[in-house]
């Protein structure tokens, strides 16, 4: 049966990423981390006085990198690994800095289901992003826990006022802060054509959707439309550290063989 033999052999998919980081034209420090490898691609956006907040920022992406579950290669993470991995995450800020510090975390993770076909799982806490580009559509997939989303959400706030809200920056869930830091989770197949958007809230608060979504557009090259974005967010004003992870997701080249072997030495 041909459906049979489709999930038994997925097709191999490609993962093009680009990312890139700057400190804005205000911050003194840049308290954005960020993870951009496979199987995980995320933005940590740290807050607190005298260093803080990059300290925690910092140790949340390291936190996840050393997750043996998340390492190169792996692909068998379950939404049950991801939230054990951000409590975990959670309380390695807590215990280095007396919750006195806290981070946003929003990812796009790789895993393979049981049908052997690669999907996406989406976790984020906080006010940093992800969204996906695919097929002319640019929408953002994660819901922001923050003070200006809920009134927005409540009709308390029109997209204008939310825009000069004076508490935009307040979230209302953080890694590290002794608060709410369980992750939404989303999850959906991995497809040819994709690309992830992952970032922080400097990105978001210079630039429109529509804006970024025409950033995206005109830069096919995941690593192009990430130094595009960051520079298109300090052109606008750079009030934050910005941070900015694309991926795109393509046809592999090897169908699922394994690589041949490499020569140990030329000639
Ligand atoms: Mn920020």
């Amino acid at each position: 049966m041909a459906e049979t033999d489709s999930r038994r052999h997925p097709a191999s998919l490609a993962f093009d990423v680009g990312a890139a980081t700057d400190r804005g034209s205000v911050r003194e420090l840049n308290e954005d981390s960020f993870l951009a490898r496979e199987p995980v691609f995320a933005v940590a956006d740290g807050m607190g006085g005298h260093e803080a907040g990059e300290v925690a920022s910092r140790l949340c992406i390291e936190s996840l990198a050393d997750e043996p579950v998340l390492r190169p290669g792996r692909r068998t993470v379950t939404a049950l690994d991801v939230i054990l991995a951000v409590r975990r995450a959670d309380l390695s800020i807590r215990e280095a800095t007396g919750a006195l510090a806290g981070t946003t975390l929003a990812a796009a993770i790789l895993t393979e289901g049981e049908d052997g076909a690669l999907a996406w799982l989406v976790a984020n806490v906080g006010d940093s992003r992800v969204y996906l580009e695919f097929e002319g559509e640019f929408s953002q997939l994660t819901e922001d826990h923050s003070e200006v989303w809920e009134l927005l959400a409540l009709g308390e706030l029109t997209p204008e006022e939310a825009r000069v809200y004076p508490r935009r920056n307040v979230v209302t869930r953080a890694l590290g802060t002794g608060f709410d830091a369980d992750p939404d989770l989303w999850t959906f197949p991995a497809s040819p054509g994709q690309r992830l958007l992952v970032c922080s809230d400097g990105l978001t608060c210079e630039l429109e959707d529509e804006q970024i979504a025409g950033v995206l557009a005109e830069h096919g090259d995941p690593q192009a439309a990430a130094d595009a974005l960051v520079a298109a967010a300090l052109e606008a004003g750079g009030s934050d550290n910005v941070t900015v992870v694309v991926v795109g997701v393509r046809t592999g080249d090897d169908d699922g063989a394994p690589a041949p072997p490499l020569p140990l030495s030329e000639g």
